[in-house]
């Protein structure tokens, strides 16, 4: 289904059964149906343990939920997020806390960008971020998946192999996204770039990855 515009430029709650989207840009151009579509080829036990509420050690709301619109709306209408600039297809929130106990995981993201550009990859930067606080370990400085084995040395062992022009080369916290993306795509070729065409290095971080979730997608590179 399309999202009618009624109000230009104003939020809209948009019920989903599957996209945890807080709200939509009323008029933006986007399919509901295509979406959720996209969101859906993440495993049904990976989205639901990732997108549910968590309440951690500190007292701290976690909580993960898409915003869409347009460029304009993004960066000065009702759907203004701090920071973004209209030369970013999505922005990925870490979570400082701006009230007490407060935190919250969401992401923004252009209803004028290919769906298989942006929601996939986001969700990677979030497993990136919370995946120790899902998995019961306290906040702790560089406790992202990012910051850890293997992920952290196999980047700086690959990543002076990585092609410049893949996004996954820009840094390792888009690394990490991408490599996510490339195995929920079935991108085995990307996936091998990402690791500087090793194959050693491939096979680590893939077991890792089902190591840390037994139900990801079968996948070959
Ligand atoms: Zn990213």
């Amino acid at each position: 289904m399309m999202i009618v515009q009624s109000t230009p430029g104003s939020r809209v709650p948009v019920p989903s059964p599957v996209f945890p989207v807080q709200y939509a840009e009323a008029g933006a151009t986007w399919s509901l149906s295509q979406w959720e579509a996209e969101f859906a080829r993440i495993p049904l036990v990976i989205r639901q343990e990732f997108i549910s509420s968590l309440i951690d050690e500190s007292g701290d709301l976690v909580r993960f939920g898409y915003r869409v619109g347009s460029v304009d709306w993004l960066v000065t209408g009702e759907g203004r997020w701090p920071g973004f600039s209209a030369s970013y297809g999505a922005l990925y929130e870490t979570g400082q806390a701006t009230d007490l106990h407060m935190t919250s995981k969401r992401v923004a993201v252009r209803s004028d960008q290919p769906v298989t550009l942006t929601l996939v990859h986001e969700f990677g930067h979030h497993i990136d971020t919370t995946f120790h606080r899902f998995r019961g370990e306290p906040w702790a400085p560089n406790s992202a998946l990012r910051h850890r084995a293997p992920f952290a040395a196999t980047w700086q062992t690959v990543s002076p192999s990585i092609p410049s022009a893949l996004y996954g080369a820009t840094n390792v916290a888009e690394w990490i996204a991408e490599q996510w993306r490339c195995q929920i795509h079935g991108d085995g070729a990307t996936f091998l770039q990402l690791m500087g065409g090793s194959r050693s290095a491939a096979d680590t971080i893939r077991a890792e990855w089902v190591s840390m979730f037994p139900t990801m997608p079968a996948f070959s590179y």
